[in-house]
């Protein structure tokens, strides 16, 4: 990771409007993205994590969705007022993304050669034959074995973990600077899951991509991400460094998601922590902390209003009332 900032997301709102109201499934967020760090985005369903990711791809349907305010900066530029023939050869080429069901990604009656092919003759301008020589490159780079012969199968010929590998060898195969990465190993057996996130985890590190994840799972971001941004109700609610976000969370609902994390040294008759309550309905939020029905810590003021973020040292930030001299 340097110190260049290739993406800036700046106070990005996406809303929703349906029948019931306008559903803010992001609100307010804003993040740097580094180039060759690793962001992770943690929260549970529902808390705007792989909203925020379409939006910074300019990928949100509108209509219901809409992008109310903010801006997406990749070196510079707006992704949400470019225009749209110029931002096609962004997304897939310099900002590529991996979906947690790699079906949902690739097409079932195209073999994996033709896909592939395509996508490098697309964005890297190459002839058929280079293009598959560089396809054939990536798949081996993946760990596909006989990826010479594999390349001509159609996707039902893999298994699902080799389908994700798939899908990882297509993402990199343009050399992105940037990979989303949306619950890509949700849909796999844990064993596999270690696998995948090894590879992705060597993969960014040897093309020095830097690397967006999306996950629900503290196991997944802890061994993988330089950073980490917590979503609660369609905001950043605690971001850091993982190490010192693990050490020493500061947000009540941080302090949860890790206290849930079943522990080896636990005895086995012990329960498992949980957090009380459900998320909120996002659909008309007022303007308060979303999480005080649910945290202990919970005073006057949380009820009220949505606190600021308060920072702690260069790269920390919580937004929480225990941290500001407002909420005292
Ligand atoms: Fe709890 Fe208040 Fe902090 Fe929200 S702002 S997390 S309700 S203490």
């Amino acid at each position: 990771m340097t110190d260049e900032v290739i993406l800036q997301v700046k106070d990005l709102k996406t809303y929703f409007h349906v029948d019931e109201g306008i559903v803010k499934a992001v609100d307010g967020v804003t993040f740097d993205l580094h180039k060759g760090e690793t962001l992770g985005i943690v929260g549970e369903s529902g808390s705007g994590k792989s909203v925020t990711n379409l939006s910074v791809i300019n990928m949100i349907p509108d209509p219901p969705g809409k992008i109310a305010g903010g801006q997406v900066l990749y070196h510079g530029k707006d992704l949400l007022t470019m225009p749209q023939a110029e931002i096609r050869k962004i997304r897939g080429n310099k900002v590529s993304m991996i979906f947690q069901d790699p079906m949902t990604s690739l097409n079932p009656f195209l073999r994996v050669s033709t896909q592939m092919v395509e996508t490098i003759v697309l964005h890297q301008g190459l002839d058929e034959k280079t293009a598959k020589a560089k396809a054939v490159e990536m798949l081996k780079m993946a760990g596909i074995p006989a990826p010479e012969k594999r390349i001509d199968q159609y996707p039902h010929q893999f298994s699902g973990g080799m389908r994700q590998r798939v899908m990882i060898a297509m993402s990199l195969s343009c050399n992105p600077e940037i990979l989303i990465a949306d619950e890509p190993t949700s849909a796999l057996d844990v064993t596999i899951q270690a696998q995948i996130l090894d590879l992705m985890k060597d993969l960014s590190a040897r093309l020095g991509t830097a690397v967006i994840m999306i996950t629900h799972s503290l196991g997944v971001v802890a061994g993988m991400c330089d950073t980490l941004c917590v979503m609660y109700a369609g905001r950043i609610v605690e971001r850091g460094p993982t190490d010192a976000l693990f050490a020493e969370p500061k947000h009540p609902y941080t302090q949860g998601l890790i206290k849930s994390v079943p522990r080896l040294d636990q005895a086995s008759s012990d329960r498992l922590f949980s957090i009380r309550g459900q998320p909120p309905n996002v659909i008309d939020l007022p303007d308060c902390c979303p999480f005080y029905p649910r945290c202990d810590k919970a005073m006057d003021i949380c009820k009220r209003k949505y606190p600021g973020a308060t920072a702690f040292g260069k790269n920390r930030t919580v937004n929480c009332w225990l941290y500001n001299s407002e909420g005292k």
